[in-house]
């Protein structure tokens, strides 16, 4: 049944003050948050707060604006020292559009931010998200601020029984509602700290929640079953063979091609990984003689891999005479092992 949310004008600004009036009394003392609001550190902490915890960012925030204070200093930083700086923060091709971005903001902007939401989604790095936090947060304009966060409260507040991802339109269509000019900056802000002190993912702490009285999730009684997530699918399941070829303390690894899953990565050398299992007769062995050792499951993101690993201990002749006729695979140390993917390793627990 489709869900039907109908804007009650009267309740959503009374619960927009209540909320605004909680945030006035128990808003986060976050370093970015201090002094006056500058685009440049509203944007710095909210690339740095992506996929990472406020505890986490704080002290790179604060190492980054020690050493380069303003757009113009990160624009003219070497990038092997901003890259060198944000290690530990993970996902560098975020640290990369952060330099490409403050050099967009010095080169095409004269030094400042655009103060829209539209010009800051033109500028590297900047998704939907972080340009509508930038112009709320440093412009105080209005802007319909949706993270993984507010989307929980939202899913709560109007008990959308829709499972994520396919909510996401309606959810940002409620949002909406609640957006307005008096005091766009906090908005999101406050429902950010909601999320994080009262309307937290594992037991909502609705007692004390400035928006209980409109929240559907709370009437419900089991408010953290929103936002529902869509069931998940099982994995489809493929099958290989690893063949293990050992000798003197030694393994043969294969440098795997560069293109495709795993690519350019050391793995033993396996059958094509398919929707059945093999027989001994379909595999194509690399010596004769190999005996089963055993069989491991491996998960990926889009398959789950069942390998049976077969095992043949090689003289030093019949390895030479392997390695010259496949380029890419070597002899590897078993203490080496380290170098390949886990994936790999299991094969390896069978020696
Ligand atoms: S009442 Fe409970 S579920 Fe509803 S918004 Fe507040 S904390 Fe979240």
């Amino acid at each position: 049944m489709a869900l039907i949310i109908e804007k009650d004008e009267g309740l959503v600004s009374r619960l927009r003050v209540a909320l605004l009036d909680w945030y006035d009394r128990h808003r986060r003392d976050l370093p970015w948050r201090r002094g006056a609001r500058d685009p440049y550190r509203v944007w710095l902490s909210e690339i740095m707060l992506q996929q990472t915890t406020t505890a986490h960012a704080a002290p790179y925030y604060s190492r980054f604006l020690e050493l380069w204070p303003t757009v113009g200093d990160l624009a003219a930083a070497p990038e092997e020292q901003i890259m060198a700086e944000w290690a530990g923060l993970g996902y560098y091709s975020r640290a990369r559009n952060l330099i490409k971005c403050a050099r967009a903001v010095v080169a095409d902007h004269g030094g400042r931010f655009p103060d829209s939401e539209e010009g800051l989604l033109g500028l590297p790095g900047l998704g939907a998200y972080t340009a509508a936090a930038v112009a709320a947060i440093a412009f105080d304009k209005p802007a319909n601020v949706i993270d993984g966060n507010i989307e929980r409260v939202m899913a709560r507040l109007y008990a959308i029984e829709t499972p994520l991802p396919d909510a996401k339109p309606l959810i940002r269509r409620v949002a909406a509602q609640w957006v307005s000019a008096d005091r766009a900056g906090d908005w999101p802000q406050a429902l950010m700290d909601l999320s994080a002190a009262v309307c937290r993912p594992k037991a909502p702490q609705c007692l004390l929640c400035p928006l209980r009285e409109g929240c559907r999730g709370f009437s419900s009684g089991k408010p953290e079953k929103y936002p529902v997530k869509a069931a998940k699918t099982a994995k489809p399941r493929r099958y290989g063979i690893a063949f293990l070829i050992v000798g003197d303390g030694a393994f043969i690894a294969e440098r795997r091609a560069d293109k495709g899953l795993l690519g350019g990565m050391l793995g033993v050398p396996h059958t094509p990984w398919r929707d059945t299992p093999w027989t001994a007769a379909e595999a194509d062995q690399p010596l004769p003689g190999f005996r089963p050792a055993g069989t491991y499951e491996h998960v990926f993101t889009h398959f789950a891999l069942e390998q049976a690993v077969w095992k043949r201990e090689a003289t030093a002749a019949e390895i030479a005479d392997l390695l010259r006729r496949h380029n890419d695979w070597q002899l590897v140390p078993f203490a080496e092992q380290k170098a390949l993917p886990t994936v790999f390793r299991k094969a390896l627990k069978f020696v």
